[in-house]
């Protein structure tokens, strides 16, 4: 779906490009490092508040962008574990972005860090057969503004519950999340140039600055783009939603798997792997006798060892996802035995492997299950 906003987004600006709408509206070529600074330093939003702003100029922000293109309508959950805001968009579609208050997976020992869970999409194209978001197809990208937005959501949801995080330097990002991850609705590769886009700002010292290692990206698997991302410059960290060691389970729950099978997936990752010298992690989701059998444990190790193509070992850590519940899909969550037995083999055959206890469960966490129940809402309210 074409969408095209009214105005373009404050949030999706860079310092160059602002400074260029600046100057061809007449404003010095300076303010626009003081414009950033109110909002990625003090996270100010409002033009009226940034008070060292002439009357002119704060009139002109007003009308030439769309500031906050985010509006909160909903949250659910529990503001000391995970809590999950469905916001809309000017065009009325829906994303949701969650705030985690948990155990970085990343840091296993570390506790209580807060992870913010950002979208890309409005649903998705991937079409994986377990996932909510997949489900009702894809809408459309989301704009880096609309991106960006979703952080300043949660700033204002922290201002507004008074919880901060251990930082207490009050300049930084940092006081309000600890780790940010693209892992909400959408194919972040599928839209990669809105997502790096959105993603840089955060990062630039006039922007977040908002360090690359804290925020991990995670892709389905969409090969020449794990490539491309292994490239640049700032170094994000990846995760691979791998959720089957064969291709042909793969194949049955992600249709992607037809397009890039493993044979060209594991090398990307390991191209990654070696370009960043750092970690990846698999995303596996365990779901019932299908990807959480002996015989997957089996691939999975041999993938991660790299045995079978005898070359050396990957840097790679397993996060296995019991799987979520999605209402209308078939699949089921593995016995707590059958979890525990399946982690036990990668354990045993010595590799880096965590189970994740979704927090998300009981509201409904996991990727696009929230807007996929408001769809749902507004197509009853219709009909
Ligand atoms: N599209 C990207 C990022 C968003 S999905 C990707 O697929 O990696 C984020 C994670 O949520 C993925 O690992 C995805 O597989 C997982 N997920 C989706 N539906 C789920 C469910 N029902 N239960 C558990 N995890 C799920
Ligand atoms: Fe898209 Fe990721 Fe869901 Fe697959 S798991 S449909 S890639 S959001």
């Amino acid at each position: 779906m074409k969408f095209t906003p009214s105005k373009p987004y404050l949030l999706g600006e860079t310092l160059e490009t602002l400074t260029e709408r600046l100057k061809t509206g007449g404003h010095p070529a300076f303010r626009a490092k003081q414009i950033m600074e109110w909002l990625y330093k003090k996270f100010v939003t409002n033009p009226d508040e940034m008070t060292n702003l002439s009357t002119e100029l704060k009139s002109w922000l007003k009308e030439t962008f769309s500031i906050l293109p985010t509006q909160r309508i909903l949250i659910k959950g529990d503001p000391d574990t995970t809590q999950k805001l469905l916001l809309k968009l000017e065009d009325g579609s829906l994303i949701e972005t969650v705030l985690i208050k948990a155990p970085d997976f990343n840091d296993p020992e570390d506790k209580f860090r807060k992870t913010v869970c950002i979208s890309t999409q409005v649903g998705c194209a991937m079409g994986c057969k377990f996932c909510a978001s997949g489900l009702a197809g894809w809408k459309r990208d989301l704009y880096a503004g609309e991106i960006v937005s979703q952080l300043f959501e949660i700033i204002k949801l922290c201002k507004e519950e008074g919880s901060v995080s251990g930082n207490t330097d009050e300049d930084s990002i940092t006081q309000y999340f600890d780790n940010i991850v693209v892992m909400g609705m959408g194919e972040p590769l599928h839209n990669f140039d809105n997502t790096f886009r959105a993603l840089s700002n955060l990062n630039a010292a006039w922007g977040f600055k908002f360090g690359a290692r804290r925020v991990t990206v995670s892709t389905s698997g969409l090969v020449p783009r794990i490539r491309e991302l292994a490239d640049l410059p700032v170094q994000f960290r990846l995760a691979i939603s791998l959720h089957g060691a064969t291709n042909d389970v793969r194949t049955q729950i992600m249709p992607v798997n037809k397009r890039y099978p493993l044979e060209e997936l594991i090398p990307a990752a390991r191209y990654y792997n070696e370009k960043h010298n750092r970690m990846l992690t698999f995303e596996y989701i365990l779901i019932d006798e299908l990807n959480d059998t002996y015989e997957q444990a089996e691939a999975l190790i041999k993938i991660c060892k790299g045995e079978s193509e005898g070359v050396k070992p990957m840097k790679v850590h397993i996060n296995c996802i019991p799987y979520n519940k999605v209402e209308g899909l078939k699949w089921k969550r593995p016995s707590i035995l059958r979890q525990q037995a399946f982690v036990k083999k990668l354990k045993d055959a010595g590799l880096s492997v965590t189970i994740r206890h979704e927090k998300g469960h009981k509201i409904e966490a996991a990727c696009g299950q929230l807007r996929l129940q408001e769809e749902k809402k507004r197509a009853q309210e219709i009909t």
